[in-house]
């Protein structure tokens, strides 16, 4: 089988494509990237072709899909802050781009199997223990707004043409290739590049805002089966594991795993801050019975390897 990952030189899609060129029944990989945020280094050494170009270009999104039996969609601006400043770019990087992948994959011959990249933020702030897909929506940002039209679309795609689709909602990913050098950078590479220079780990707020922080690995394991196994499902599936962890434990854990003690700084909380962030990992479960997430200790220790 061809596959085709968009935003395929970032840090999720890297990982994936690295993960999808070792699986048995993948014949090619193409990755599609803008390098915006993602980058060809990320690819070094990964049996793919990276072309260079955006899914907002239909012409070039249509030949790619066209010759793909699956497509695994992930480009997109995918910082909050950013969409706050500004929407517009979101919107059309996120949802129409995402509108272009669909358009490209209603019309291909292969009849391709799509899988979207949605996030937790469409959720927003709604203060249950547990997420699940049930739930009613109200994202908080620009960005969640466009990735829960991006759902909605990709969804509408399978109802209205029969497209096997799937929607995965991620939730706090981290893992090696996680950017960590810009303004927008998340948590996790934040307080390593931080804790190996000696310096202090920003917190916002009292740190007991917690999160589901999914490692890449078993979010690549995820996506890979799904491809091989052309995985639908008629509504969005979040893909994290239900475990709860506090900045705070962060903190903590990352000492441990460094060897040696990390100190905190508090900051004024952020504004739009989600206090509570955990998976329902029940639909997931029943879709993948057989994975295994890499708990949150064993996947630092990989990330700090990286750093
Ligand atoms: P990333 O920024 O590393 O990856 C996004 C990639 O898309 C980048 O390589 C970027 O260059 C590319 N891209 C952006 N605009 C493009 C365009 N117009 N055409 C082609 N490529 C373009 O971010 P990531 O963390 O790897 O995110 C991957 C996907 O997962 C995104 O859709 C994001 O919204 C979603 N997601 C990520 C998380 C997380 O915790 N990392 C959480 C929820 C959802």
């Amino acid at each position: 089988m061809r596959v085709l990952v968009t935003g395929g030189a970032g840090f999720i899609g890297a990982n994936l494509c690295r993960a999808l060129a070792a699986l048995p029944g993948i014949e090619h990989v193409t990755a599609l990237d803008d390098l915006s945020t993602g980058s060809a280094d990320n690819l070094d050494g990964v049996p793919v072709d990276l072309v260079e170009g955006s899914i907002l270009d239909r012409d070039l999104v249509g030949r790619l899909v066209s010759r793909a039996g699956a497509v695994v969609h992930l480009a997109a601006r995918p910082s909050v802050p950013r969409s706050v400043r500004d929407p517009i770019a979101s919107h059309t990087v996120n949802a129409t781009g995402t509108l272009n992948v669909l358009e490209a994959c209603r019309s291909a011959r292969t009849r391709p199997h799509v899988i979207c990249a949605s996030s937790s933020s469409v959720y927003g702030d709604c203060a249950v223990p547990y997420k699940s897909e049930d739930l009613p929506v109200r994202p908080l940002s620009p960005y969640g707004a466009s990735k829960l039209a991006m759902e909605a679309y990709a969804l509408a795609y399978a109802s209205s043409y029969g497209l096997p689709v799937l929607t995965f909602r991620f939730f706090n990913v981290y893992g090696p290739l996680q950017a960590a050098g810009h303004a927008y950078a998340a948590v996790v590479p934040v307080f390593l590049t931080r804790a190996a220079a000696g310096e202090t780990l920003p917190i916002h707020g009292d740190g007991r805002q917690a999160r589901d922080f999914t490692y890449v690995g078993s979010v690549a394991r995820v996506l890979c089966d799904a491809v091989t196994r052309r995985v639908t499902c008629p509504g969005p599936v979040n893909l994290a594991f239900g475990t709860r962890v506090s900045l705070l434990e962060l903190a903590d854990l990352l000492g441990r795993v460094l060897g040696r003690p990390v100190r905190a700084e508090f900051l004024p909380p952020r504004v739009g801050d989600i206090r509570e962030s955990r998976a329902s990992p029940r639909l997931l479960l029943g879709l993948f019975p057989g994975v295994r997430p890499v708990v949150l200790e064993e996947g630092l220790r990989a990330t700090a390897e990286w750093f």
